[in-house]
């Protein structure tokens, strides 16, 4: 559920006291309109009805878009030479939260800690740019008969990877030769998918990684 506040806020300009909303819980999946607002950088921005002049309000809120498996804490950017007292505190506040949650509806995927919504954007914008180049390889595998594995959200996000990951062989988990195979063929069908490219780039320099 997305909630707001209404606070004490001091302009800045004029000096004028009053009474301002803002935003600090927001569920993109129940209020699109909310995560809308965000990406064009108009969340929390509240107007002085005296001067007009408009501030960002920077305040800690909670963001959560369960399609994309994302939950995350975001504290102002003057909290941040705190960030491994915050990191602590959204463990323990997460554990608690969900422990008296009924076990059907507990999130399987680990909160992530951010500074300023302007972090946030950029999250989601490099989200959603890797979902493009994830659709376009879904189908140019499809089309070519070259094997994929679907990530969930969260994995994909831990990896900083697309969730469409082209491969071959046949067991349960690829291997990372399996991946380096897959990325092979997919990047020769279309040598432009800049994001596969930079992944197989990242798995040629690591031999221990694992998917
Ligand atoms: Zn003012």
């Amino acid at each position: 559920m997305s909630t707001f506040n209404d606070i004490d806020i001091e302009c800045p300009q004029c000096g004028q006291e009053f009474r301002g909303t803002v935003w600090v819980a927001v569920h993109a999946g129940q209020d699109p309109e909310l995560k809308d607002l965000l990406l064009g950088g108009e969340l929390n921005l509240v107007s002085c009805p005296e001067c007009s002049y408009v501030t960002y309000q920077d305040r800690f809120m909670i963001y959560q878009e369960p399609r994309a498996e994302l939950l995350a804490y975001i504290y102002p950017e003057s909290q941040r030479d705190q960030q491994d007292e915050l990191q602590k505190l959204m463990q323990a506040g997460f554990k608690e939260a969900q422990a008296v949650m009924p076990e059907k509806e507990r999130i399987v995927y680990e909160p992530i800690l951010l500074f300023g919504l302007e972090a946030l954007i950029e999250l989601l914008r490099e989200e959603a740019a890797l979902a493009e180049q994830s659709q376009i390889a879904q189908v140019l595998c499809e089309q070519n008969k070259v094997k994929t594995e679907l990530l969930r959200p969260a994995h994909a996000r831990r990896l900083g990877t697309m969730r469409i990951i082209p491969r071959t062989g046949n067991g349960p988990i690829p291997t990372r030769t399996d991946v380096l195979a897959g990325i092979e063929k997919l990047l020769e069908i279309d040598p432009v998918l800049d994001f596969y490219a930079k992944l197989q780039t990242t798995i040629q320099a690591n031999p221990g990684w694992t998917l």
